[in-house]
């Protein structure tokens, strides 16, 4: 035999082998799926409170790393059964973003103009956006959420593993992101995974990618006991809340 054919078939063979896992991980994606189907579904209905359904982050192609339109959004929206987006563009240094973002009460979906703000060592999402959140990097976190406060304003801490002034006076955590998990995955084993797997189990093979672990444990380490409490379930998920969330502020 040719040496180059040698070599081909060695190579083939070390790719067949290197699929085992992933059809293991297939077969355990099955029994995963076939556990969840067999669970009951009950519903916890609490007089006390509405579930409210929605998402704190999000970008169009306005401002940010998104090439999303509005359209899209609006589609999305609905389609998840969303009651609420928190719009958050990026700022930009001589218009204001959150103006000419969606907002209002948009086929059953209520929109809230955002932002997502730079103050000179932190990343927020502001609640709702500002004409002169473009200027926030110049200032300091505690004259930001001063200002923003005054205004009646919220501002939520995002990416917190880069959140740097943990004693701030803020409002509330961005705990998870599908984007800054996404980009997290390794791309090699999403693809074999994705091969195997995806067609029959989609959600079960992103879930397997996203990791929590870390955010909650970010927030936990830097936050203040008294503000925040986490409640540990199954081992490893969290619950969590803010007391301040929601205060009415003078
Ligand atoms: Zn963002």
């Amino acid at each position: 035999m040719k040496l180059w054919k040698k070599i081909l078939l060695i190579l083939f063979a070390v790719i067949l082998l290197a699929q085992i896992p992933f059809i293991y991980n297939r077969y355990k994606f099955g029994q995963l799926h076939d556990k969840i189907n067999s669970l009951e579904k009950t519903e916890i209905a609490n007089p006390n409170f509405n579930d409210y359904k929605g998402i704190i982050h999000v970008h169009t192609a306005i401002g940010g790393h998104s090439t999303g339109n509005f359209d899209e959004l609006i589609d999305g929206a609905a389609k998840n059964n969303l009651d609420f987006v928190v719009m958050t563009e990026h700022t930009a240094a001589l218009y204001d973003t959150s103006a000419l973002t969606l907002q209002g009460n948009i086929n059953g979906v209520l929109f809230v103009n955002g932002q997502e703000v730079e103050t000179a060592t932190d990343r927020f999402l502001l609640v709702s956006g500002s004409a002169d959140a473009g200027k926030a990097n110049k200032i300091s976190t505690a004259d930001f959420l001063q200002t923003i406060h005054a205004q009646n304003k919220l501002a939520f801490i995002t990416y917190p593993e880069k959140h740097k002034t943990w004693d701030a006076d803020f409002d509330g955590i961005e705990v998870f992101s599908l984007h800054t998990n996404a980009k997290r995955m390794s791309p090699v084993f999403v693809l074999f995974d994705a091969i195997w797997s995806y067609y029959s189990y989609p959600e079960l093979v992103l879930a397997k990618y996203f990791y929590r672990r870390r955010e909650f444990e970010t927030v936990r380490r830097n936050h203040p006991r008294e503000k925040i409490n986490f409640v540990r379930r199954n081992g490893r998920a969290f619950k969590y809340r803010f007391s301040s969330f929601g205060r009415r502020r003078g």
